[in-house]
Parts: structure tokens; C-alpha cells; sequence
């Protein structure tokens, strides 16, 4: 039986789903399309780790193997570890029986519950369920919108110092090493230290023929000396000092950048009073905030404090990331990342916010140099040609390589500080070494799998993509790079399975390709990037943010390989400062076309599942729909007393009943929603007025991590009339 699972998640997009998804049930219901919910919040997660609720996320996971996958899935929290203790303490409350999270699991039976949490923390879902590639692009009406009501791109000032530094020597570009494996084997990751030691860092990695395997190393003492040389190049050039890193997704290598980070800025502090924070558990990989916080503690805590204070007014003037709170570009290695910090920048004429609020020209650090090209040729293409005029400028969407955890980087079990100088090797289990890199303590290495199945599933989306839209279609590998040169490789041998005739294909390095497609961008054409992991996650904000504004408005389609559907909403997260807001104001700014998006293609899917013609009708309507939603501006504003999401779905739910209504496709569907479309229209200033009078007083969820359905469900329907409508239809 075809099914549609709606994902519970987290934060704002749980919210907005209180509110739309009664419309959505309602609208599906009377043409027999069977919608299913299924929850896979943190919270939801943690439950079922200790066996207290079902395990949604694992049966999705099995679910997205099979062709009868259609799952429309909402952002999520990645959570990190204050997020996830936030979260069990919020269940305990509840009543819940959830064990703390072990800091330091002693016991065996503590261990087994770290176990568990480890694998509720970071970024858990989309591994899971991403088993296929991502094909993300701004829908036409969007894109058209955009052009219609431009927002601004400001110019790089004449004579703009800003620039990116990047270590291009010595970093994980540099270090790479690839191989393509002939057969299935199970490899040994191990480190032979200078004293003769053999330390096993992983076991049991299992990897098929065909799969590509890498590895590599940041080299510490070369790191150290890059950061000094753009501390003093920042300070020469009178610029600010900004570094942009990944920490939410490069869980385990970025942390430790940032600290090298905030220990190269401070390093005279560090060197007096290094030893005595370490001991005092104060680590700079947390930041300069989390440091300073642990200060007062210290008996000597103002001394040092003022050495930090010295050191600032010292060194190079730093980005900050909240002037007014004093929030450091150093405080907190999640608050700048790279792929929205660095369009922001761009769109900002390559400005940053100075210790006293003011904007100014900055050095924008991004130590390894796989990706920080990208940010530079931008940045040299606006200085050199003006701003990109969102009016004028062509699209660039992107088809991204991710299926079966593809390319994961710096994250997960596959990525270590190097304790001890030696060796590190890659070992297949006949002993034979498939790589190996000579480490010193401190090194940073990293290894990473990427399976042939789904490189040959992302080359064909790539030409299935540059068919149906007739567009370039640039595959982003750099040949000099060494798991690019395998990739390019199999691209080579599988573009020639496809038919391309009269298709422009082409592989482009990173850097390459960033100029070419903003000169085509320039010319209004549009081109596909056609990338891995990190740029499919970089570019997917890069090019939104100065083409539309936002990422929030982007289709993000996950076609799986097994032939079902995964259908992402947005490009963006889970907004917690909506949530922030919702509590204190009783107003919900977050945007749920991402919604809206991801619907139509899976009642398409759905369609097609179940032979119900009436399911295509709906994704018909709803894609009309959406368009007279942008054209009408019903997104929410930023402020109260405006539509917000919840009055935003009503002229959802309006204009999508106008549309079944009006179509005859389906004359029964049409007679079937006039009444309610007619009932909607007339109520609407009555509705919209109950959406807006709520506004303006805390709301009460009964919850952060794991709302109460019955409140929650009050507060984000809130419009008596609607309510009304929608049941006696
Ligand atoms: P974010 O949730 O995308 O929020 C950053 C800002 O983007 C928001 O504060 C908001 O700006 C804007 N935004 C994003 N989506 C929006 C929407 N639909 N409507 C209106 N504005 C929207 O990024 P984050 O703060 O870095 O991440 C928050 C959480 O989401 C983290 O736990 C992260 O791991 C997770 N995440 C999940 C996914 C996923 O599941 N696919 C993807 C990315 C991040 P304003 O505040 O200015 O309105
Ligand atoms: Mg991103």
C-alpha cells in the first residue's frame, strides 16, 4: 500500500507541521492519498536508544531501501552534546526513564549507554536516510519571484582589502591520498609509532570493490605557521581577522582548527597560562567563550582574564559574530560556518562586524585550500565585475554525491588527533598497505569511503538532470586532487553508459568552475554543479543566498537509488532562534515553502506508486498553488503583527483549494472542494484576523525538545474559524 510519511523533527519546522500538516491530511484524504507520520525528533531518538518508544528512524532507514519509499523529510537538530543533555533532562522531566549521559563512562553498563547517545548525537539522521543523491535547485516561480522582487547584493567598496588565506601546502588537499579498491575487503586503520608501539585506531572497515578510499593529514607545525603568518597579515593590513570552519559537520577535525585557531591568536597567553587551563579542563577547542566562562573558577581567573583582554586589544582586530554581547569570531566553533558565513560576507560587499560594530574589510581564514578557492574567485569575480543583480542573474542548482554516506569528511569514527609521531597506515586484511602517511603528534588525519553504486547513481542524475533542463551540467573535481582523480576516473567511464548527445559536459576544478558558471550567470545562463559532499552542502547556500536571498526556498529532492523518494525541505536547518521567538511572542517567522516544494514531487511519486490519478491532481493544484502564494507575498514577515507561518498556510490551504476547485481534471475533486474553497474565501479576513490577534503574548509548548502535542497543536492553530472549516469539510 503507497504511503506518504510526513517527518516529525525538531525546532521550528515541528512547529509549522502542528499547522500545516491538518491541512494537508484533510486536502489528501479526499483523494484516498494515505499520509503517515513518523517521529524522528532528538528527543523521539533518545526514547527509542533505551527502548522507550519505536525506533521511527531505523524502520525509514530500511524503508528507503525499497522502491516504496516516499518520505518527506523536515530539518532536523544535529545535536550536540549541552543539546542532547538539554534534551534528556527535558525528558526526565517529563517522567521518562532516560538514563544521563556518561561523560566519562567507567563502568561497562555506563558504556553501553554512552553507546546509545553516540548514536542519537551529531548529525544521525541524513546518513540514514540519504541513500541516494541530492538534486537541489530553486523552483522556476522562485526563481522568477527573485527577479521580480530583487533583494540586495552590495558592492566590494573600490580598493576592498577583503580576501580569503588558505594554506594550499601541507593540508588535507595537499596530503590526499586515493585508491580504488579491486574487491570487498575489510581494512585496519593503525598508527606504528617512532617508539616502535602498534596502536589500532579502527577496525573492521568494511569496503566493497569499486569503493574509493581516502586519507589524510593536516600537518599541525604547518597549520601553526599559516595561522601566525594571517595573524600578522590581518594586522598588517588592517583588516579583520575572521576564520571559517565546518565544526557542525566536520564534527571531530574542525573543533580541533578552531582551537589551533584560538591558541595562534592568544598564543603568548597560552604560553604563560596553557598548562594550568588544561588542567582546569578549560580547552581552546571550545572557545574563547567557553574559556572565559571557566575563568572565575581559577584562583588567579582575573589575571588571566586580563591577559586575554590584553591580547585582544594587541593582536589583530577580530570579526565578531555579536558585537553588542561581545561575541568573539573566536567564542564558539559552531557560531560561523563557512557556507553561510562566507556568502553572507560576499553579499555584504566583503564586509564583516568589527569589536565596535562597524563593518569592515576582513581576512577571511579558511585554513585547508580542498574548497576555499570557490570563496575567492567570488570574491575576486564581485570585485572585479560588481555585484550579482538577483534581477538579471542565471541559476546554478546542484546534484550532489552523498548516497550511503559518501564522502563524509572530519566527522564520525574515521578521523583522529594524532597522539604520537609514526606512521599511519591504511591495511586491507591481507597485510598489504593501501596507504600510509608519516604523522607527528598533533596532526590532524582523516580518512573517508565513497561507494562506486552511488558515484554511478549521481553521473546518471547528472546527465538525467542536464536532459530535462537543458542546461551545462559541470562536474567540480580537481584532477591535481588525489580523490578527485579517482572520481574522475569513474566519471570518465560512466558518462559513455548515458546518452549526452547535444549535452555540454564538462569537469572543471572547483576553482575553475566557479568562474565559469558565474560568467554564465552573469550572461542569465543557468548551470548545474555537479559536485560531492561538501560542495553539494557549500554551494547549495553560496549560490541560493546570492541568487534568492535565502537557502530556505530551494527544492531538495533526493531521488533514491532503490527507486522511492526522499523529499527534503529547504536547504536549511531547524531555525532554533524561531523557536526563541515563537515562546516569547507568540509569532512564527519560519518559511514552510520549503514545504510546499517538497510536496509536490512526492504526491508525483505517490501518483505513480499507487496509479491514483487523484494524488496527481493534487500536485498539480499545490504547485499552482505555491505559485500564486509567492505572487500574492504570503511568506511571513519578520515581525509581529504580520502573516506568520500559521496565517502563511492558511492562504495555503486557500489558494490550493481555489485551485482544485477551479480544475477539471478531476471534476469530482473539484466538486468535492468548492464548498471549503468558498467557505475559506469567505472567511478570510475573519481567519486572518484570529492569526494576527494572538500575536504578542508568550505561548506555552510544554516543552523545547519534546513539546506537548495538546498545546502545541492550540498555540499554532489557533484561528477557530479555520479550524472549523477544515473539520466539516
Ligand atoms: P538554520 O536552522 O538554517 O538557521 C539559520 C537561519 O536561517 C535561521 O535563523 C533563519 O534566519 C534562516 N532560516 C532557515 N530556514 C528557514 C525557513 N524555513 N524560514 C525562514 N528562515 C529560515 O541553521 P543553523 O542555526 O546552523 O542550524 C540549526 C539546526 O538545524 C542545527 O541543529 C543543525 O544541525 C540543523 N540542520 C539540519 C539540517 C537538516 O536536517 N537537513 C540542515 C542544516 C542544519 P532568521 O533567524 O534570520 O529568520
Ligand atoms: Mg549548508
Amino acid at each position: 500500500m503507497a504511503k506518504i510519511i510526513y517527518t516529525h523533527t525538531d525546532e521550528a519546522p515541528l512547529l509549522a507541521t502542528y499547522s500545516f500538516l491538518p491541512v494537508v491530511e484533510a486536502y489528501a484524504a479526499k483523494a484516498g492519498v494515505e499520509i503517515e507520520t513518523r517521529d524522528i525528533s532528538v528527543a523521539a531518538r533518545i526514547l527509542a536508544a533505551f527502548g522507550l518508544a519505536d525506533d521511527a528512524l531505523a524502520e525509514l532507514g530500511e524503508l528507503a531501501k525499497k522502491p516504496e519509499a516516499n518520505i518527506i523529510k523536515l530539518p532536523n537538530i544535529s545535536a550536540s552534546i549541552p543539546q542532547l543533555k538539554a534534551a534528556v533532562k527535558e525528558l526526565q522531566e517529563q517522567g521518562f526513564a532516560v538514563p544521563d549521559y556518561p561523560d566519562a563512562p567507567a563502568t561497562p553498563e555506563e558504556q553501553e549507554i554512552r553507546a546509545k547517545f553516540d548514536k542519537v548525537k551529531g548529525s544521525a539522521v541524513n546518513p540514514v536516510l540519504r541513500e541516494g543523491n541530492s538534486d537541489r535547485r530553486a523552483p522556476a516561480s522562485v526563481k522568477n519571484y527573485a527577479k521580480t522582487h530583487p533583494h540586495t547584493n552590495k558592492p566590494f567598496a573600490a580598493g576592498s582589502k577583503t580576501n580569503v588565506a588558505t594554506m594550499g601546502a601541507h593540508d588535507f588537499a595537499s596530503n590526499e591520498e586515493s585508491v580504488t579498491l579491486a574487491s570487498d575487503d575489510t581494512l585496519s586503520i593503525v598508527l606504528e609509532t617512532a617508539a616502535g608501539q602498534s596502536v589500532v585506531l579502527k577496525e573492521g572497515l568494511k569496503v566493497l570493490a569499486g569503493e574509493i578510499i581516502d586519507a589524510t593529514k593536516m600537518d599541525a607545525a604547518s597549520l601553526q605557521s599559516f595561522l601566525a603568518n594571517a595573524l600578522a597579515e590581518a594586522k598588517a593590513q588592517d583588516v579583520l581577522f575572521s576564520v571559517h570552519l565546518k565544526a557542525t559537520m566536520m564534527k571531530v577535525s574542525d573543533p580541533i582548527i578552531f582551537g589551533h585557531v584560538v591558541k595562534a591568536y592568544f598564543s603568548d597567553v597560552f604560553a604563560q597560562y596553557g598548562e594550568q587551563l588544561a588542567a582546569a579542563g578549560l580547552s581552546a577547542n571550545d572557545g574563547l567563550g567557553a574559556i572565559l566562562s571557566g575563568l572565575d573558577a581559577l584562583e588567579n581567573g582575573a589575571e588571566i582574564k586580563a591577559a586575554f583582554e590584553a591580547a585582544l586589544a594587541a593582536g589583530p582586530r577580530l570579526s565578531y559574530v555579536n558585537s553588542d554581547k561581545g561575541i568573539t569570531n573566536l567564542h564558539v566553533p559552531s557560531d560561523v560556518i563557512v557556507d553561510a558565513s562566507m556568502p553572507a560576507l560576499v553579499r555584504n560587499g566583503g564586509k564583516l562586524w568589527g569589536a565596535d560594530g562597524g563593518e569592515d574589510d576582513t581576512l577571511a581564514v579558511i585554513p585547508d585550500s580542498s574548497y576555499a578557492g570557490v570563496y575567492q574567485a567570488v570574491i575576486d569575480d564581485v570585485k572585479a565585475n560588481g555585484p550579482l543583480d538577483p534581477a538579471t542573474i542565471g541559476t546554478v542548482p546542484n546534484v550532489g554525491l552523498m548516497a550511503q554516506a559518501a564522502e563524509e569528511y572530519g566527522s564520525h569514527d574515521k578521523t583522529f588527533e594524532i597522539a604520537e609521531a609514526g606512521t599511519v597506515r591504511v591495511v586491507g586484511s591481507n597485510g598489504d598497505v593501501l596507504i600510509e602517511h608519516d604523522v607527528e603528534a598533533g596532526d590532524i588525519w582523516r580518512a573517508c569511503q565513497t561507494k562506486d553504486i552511488p558515484v554511478q547513481d549521481w553521473v546518471k542524475l547528472a546527465v538525467t538532470r542536464a536532459r530535462a533542463s537543458q542546461t551545462p551540467a559541470i562536474f567540480w573535481l580537481n584532477e591535481s586532487r588525489a580523490h578527485d582523480a579517482e572520481l574522475i576516473k569513474k566519471v570518465n567511464a560512466y558518462l559513455p553508459e548515458h546518452d549526452t548527445e547535444g549535452l555540454e559536459i564538462q569537469i572543471l576544478s572547483p576553482d575553475l568552475a566557479t568562474r565559469y558558471s558565474l560568467e554564465r550567470m552573469r550572461k542569465g545562463e543557468d548551470t548545474i554543479s555537479v559536485t560531492g559532499n561538501v560542495l553539494r552542502d557549500y554551494n547549495t547556500d553560496l549560490f541560493p543566498i546570492l541568487e534568492l536571498g535565502t537557502s530556505a526556498k530551494m527544492l531538495s529532492v533526493v531521488p533514491l537509488i532503490a527507486g522511492g523518494g526522499l523529499f527534503e525541505t529547504g536547504a536549511g536547518g531547524s531555525a532554533p532562534k524561531h523557536v526563541q521567538q515563537l515562546v516569547e511572542e507568540n509569532y512564527l517567522r519560519w518559511d514552510s515553502l520549503g514545504e510546499f516544494f517538497a510536496l509536490v514531487p512526492s504526491l508525483e511519486k505517490y501518483a505513480e506508486q499507487s496509479g491514483k490519478a487523484g494524488a496527481q491532481v493534487l500536485a498539480d493544484t499545490l504547485d499552482r498553488a505555491t505559485g500564486t502564494f509567492l505572487n500574492e507575498d504570503r511568506s511571513p514577515g519578520r515581525k509581529l503583527g504580520t502573516t506568520d507561518n500559521r496565517g502563511s498556510h492558511f492562504y495555503l490551504a486557500l489558494y490550493w483549494a481555489e485551485e482544485l476547485a477551479a480544475q477539471t481534471e478531476d471534476p469530482a475533486l473539484a466538486e468535492a472542494f468548492k464548498p471549503l474553497a468558498e467557505s475559506l474565501r469567505a472567511n478570510e479576513a475573519k481567519i486572518a484576523e484570529e492569526l494576527i490577534a494572538v500575536q504578542g503574548s508568550p505561548a506555552d509548548i510544554g516543552g523545547y525538545y519534546y513539546p506537548d502535542a495538546e498545546k502545541t497543536a492550540a498555540v499554532m492553530r489557533p484561528s477557530a474559524a479555520f479550524n472549523e472549516a477544515l473539520a466539516s469539510f
